[in-house]
């Protein structure tokens, strides 16, 4: 390589890497966007707000199941409460008949006794649905009220962000206008590798420091260092695949 063409090719890496540091400090605008308090916590207001909304579904889900159950249990108890009536007025009938026997009598009387245990039985699991309709209910109202003035404080600081981001564009469409006019002077061949690079490695080029690669410290082997050193194209680490630039500074 002559010594025209090395110099073309240092003014290349020297172009691609000033394009980075423009991208950097655009980068480094659209994280500050990104982090200011409003923005951190409309991110943690977003996290409980889905959490709350789970929560809300789940207990609906939970009420409506205990009201399907105790629709279905009163519906038990009614009948079970008809039967223990026929039966009882059964029995009155039973023991003004001078033909009914001490037997019929004994069945009959273990017949109510067992439906007003089930009754009973019936009524108890009623009022331990209720309960715990009455507990998810609440639960669920809780829940509601707190995600409520969650979604308030959200909205508000979803505004407050909006406007944090206008402040900022103008700043960021000068970056874009530099970068736009710094893409102009990078080989296009060197951009499509930087940008391909970039899909793994926000920074994508890496000076050569003390024969180490910048981006990931490895040693690089004295042929790939006189390799860089020699050629006009693009030499990437092998252990970390970053674009390595050489420099004399
Ligand atoms: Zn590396």
């Amino acid at each position: 390589m002559c010594a025209f063409e090395e110099g073309n090719a240092v003014r290349k890496m020297e172009a691609l890497w000033s394009y980075q540091e423009a991208e950097i400090a655009k980068s480094t605008v659209e994280n500050e966007i990104r982090s200011t308090p409003a923005r951190l916590q409309l991110a943690k207001l977003h996290k409980q707000l889905k959490s709350q909304q789970a929560v809300i579904t789940k207990l609906s889900e939970e009420i409506e199941s205990y009201e399907q159950q105790l629709v279905k249990l009163t519906d038990q108890v009614s009948k079970l409460e008809e039967r223990l009536q026929m039966e009882s007025s059964e029995l009155v009938t039973i023991k003004q008949d001078d033909e009914s026997t001490a037997e019929e009598m004994t069945e009959l009387k273990g017949d109510i006794e067992k439906l007003n245990r089930e009754v009973s039985q019936g009524v108890r699991e009623a009022k331990a649905l209720l309960g715990e309709i009455e507990k998810a209910s609440e639960e669920y109202q809780t829940t509601a009220r707190s995600a409520s003035k969650a979604k308030k404080e959200y909205d508000a600081l979803r505004v407050q962000c909006e406007e944090e981001k206008e402040a900022r564009q103008p700043e960021l469409d000068r970056h874009d206008q530099n970068l736009a006019s710094l893409s102009k002077t990078v080989d296009p061949v060197l951009l499509e590798r930087y940008n391909q690079v970039k899909q793994h490695h926000a920074v994508p080029i890496a000076k050569i420091v003390n024969s180490k690669c910048g981006g990931c410290n490895m040693s690089l082997p004295m042929v790939m260092l006189k390799k860089i050193a020699t050629t006009d194209g693009i030499v990437e680490c092998e252990n970390c695949g970053r674009i390595l630039y050489h420099t004399n500074d």
